[in-house]
């Protein structure tokens, strides 16, 4: 299997490239926000737990996004492989799911890091909040989200660094050229 993380604070460019990698490589994308967006918008007991951390930008409990996966990994697990969107956002999400791809004999291929400079981040998720309407995508909620990645979630970026399997890509630029940059990397470890 070919299995990717594809990281970076909120704004980097995950959601865009990954729509991109999946056509190109056919993995299966799994985006924790969509996955959530879509269970808030059912109203399930899940969405409904989530829904105001969510409006506050900060994290829903690892239990219940590693659960969420786990779930999703196993019913999947005939695929060509993964690309892995705004999840591990913790360390122990990190741990948490390394042990959910050993138990299907896989593991993370690459972890790629999407670089993008603080004020280029809020200019994208405000002109996104007028395109999507995303009720996370106001000022407030857009630094606190930013905060949580800067305090909690890029220690996630040592959990691959240990073995060697993380690299760094700027996040600026065309949506082709940084892309390109990606598919570099992604042909490295393939
Ligand atoms: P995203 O669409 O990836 O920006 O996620 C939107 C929001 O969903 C985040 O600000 C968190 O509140 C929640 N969320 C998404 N993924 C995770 C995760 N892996 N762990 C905890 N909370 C998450």
């Amino acid at each position: 299997m070919l299995n990717i993380v594809i990281f970076g604070p909120p704004g980097a460019g995950k959601g865009t490239q990954s729509k991109m990698i999946i056509e190109k490589y056919k993995l299966m994308h799994l985006s924790t926000g969509d996955i959530l967006r879509a269970e808030m918008a059912k109203k399930t007991p899940l969405g409904m737990e989530a829904k105001n951390l969510i409006e506050k930008g900060d994290l829903v409990p690892d239990e219940i996004v590693n659960k969420m996966m786990k779930k999703k990994i196993e019913e999947n697990a005939d695929q060509r492989g993964f690309i892995f969107d705004g999840f591990p956002r913790t360390p122990e999400q990190a741990e948490a799911l390394d042990k959910m791809l050993a138990e299907i004999g896989s593991g993370i291929s690459v972890m790629i890091s999407l670089e993008v400079d603080e004020q280029e981040l809020i200019d994208r998720l405000l002109k996104r909040a007028e395109i999507e309407g995303r009720k996370d995508d106001n000022i407030e909620t857009i630094k606190n989200r930013i905060n949580v990645y800067n305090e909690v979630t890029s220690r996630v970026m040592n959990h691959y660094k240990k073995t060697g399997r993380s690299r760094s890509v700027s996040g600026t630029g065309s949506i082709e050229e940084i892309f390109e940059r990606i598919c570099r990397v992604i042909d490295d470890f393939a």
